[in-house]
């Protein structure tokens, strides 16, 4: 029966259709590579100049330092190659394993509402391609960051060596418990939907830190929540309806 199943595939590799499919893989492949190397670093400058006026600055994300590192990271280098010529349009986009790296607009936006700035150390929970810890790597002095799919955190974690990245120490796990070992935190940034939020994470966020959250259903729309420890306490306040992919758990 095994036999007979594997002749079947052979038989279905070598039809046309099959040949034809492969060829269309291999010259598109060709075809992008060509066009990321004659699109130029000043090329993917001069879109990310724009990327900033247009799509981050225009809707009040004003902040110096975040408004810099959105200038400065290349996040081309952090989109799947076929999606490079979209790598700075104003949504977000699939970064394989059913995942997505954020529209860059929301990216900016957590970025300015933790109020990052030297000298600060930041947990991220969904390290995703790898993109909004270099946003942030780019202002704070250590970034740690947690994901939960082992395909994902390995790639992102080359990535962000090979681009210079030595304050991001990545971690394959399950985000929702934190990373006890290095806590207290400045602030914690979740990018994956939470239903309520995770009370590890509020334990190892120092006093006066923040935490910037996706809350609400995990396959809806959700609530871009702002929480900030005074004094033990926790303040929230709502920020707007944004949708994430869920906070999955192991
Ligand atoms: N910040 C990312 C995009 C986040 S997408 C970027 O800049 O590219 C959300 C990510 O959270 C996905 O990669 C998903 O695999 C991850 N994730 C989901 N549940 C998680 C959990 N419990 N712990 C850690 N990561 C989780």
């Amino acid at each position: 029966m095994r036999q007979k199943m594997a002749m079947g595939t052979e038989l279905v590799r070598n039809t046309w259709p099959h040949r034809w499919k492969k060829m269309k893989r291999i010259l598109l492949v060709a075809i992008f590579s060509s066009c990321s190397l004659c699109f130029g670093q000043e090329e993917f400058t001069k879109a990310r100049e724009r990327m900033v006026r247009e799509q981050i600055s225009a809707r009040g994300v004003s902040d110096t330092a975040t408004l810099r590192a959105m200038r400065t990271v290349p996040r081309h280098n952090f989109v799947p190659l076929q999606r490079i010529g979209d790598a700075y349009g104003d949504f977000p986009l699939p970064i394989g394993e059913g995942q997505t790296i954020s529209q860059p607009y929301i990216v900016a936006l957590m970025t300015e509402l933790i109020k990052p700035g030297r000298g600060q150390h930041v947990l991220e929970i969904g390290t995703g391609s790898g993109y909004q810890a270099a946003v942030l790597a780019e202002i704070v002095d250590s970034v740690f960051t947690i994901e939960i799919v082992p395909q994902l955190a390995q790639s992102a974690a080359a990535r962000l060596k090979r681009l210079g990245y030595g304050n991001v120490l990545v971690r394959l796990g399950d985000g929702y418990l934190g990373w006890p070992e290095h806590a207290p935190f400045d602030a914690i940034l979740v990018t994956a939907a939470a239903e309520h939020v995770p009370q590890p994470l509020v334990e190892q966020l120092k006093d006066g830190g923040v935490m910037v959250i996706p809350v609400g259903e995990v396959r809806s729309v959700q609530t871009l929540t702002l929480l900030r420890k005074r004094g033990g306490r926790i303040v929230t306040e709502e920020k707007l309806p944004v949708r994430f992919v869920p906070l999955i758990r192991q």
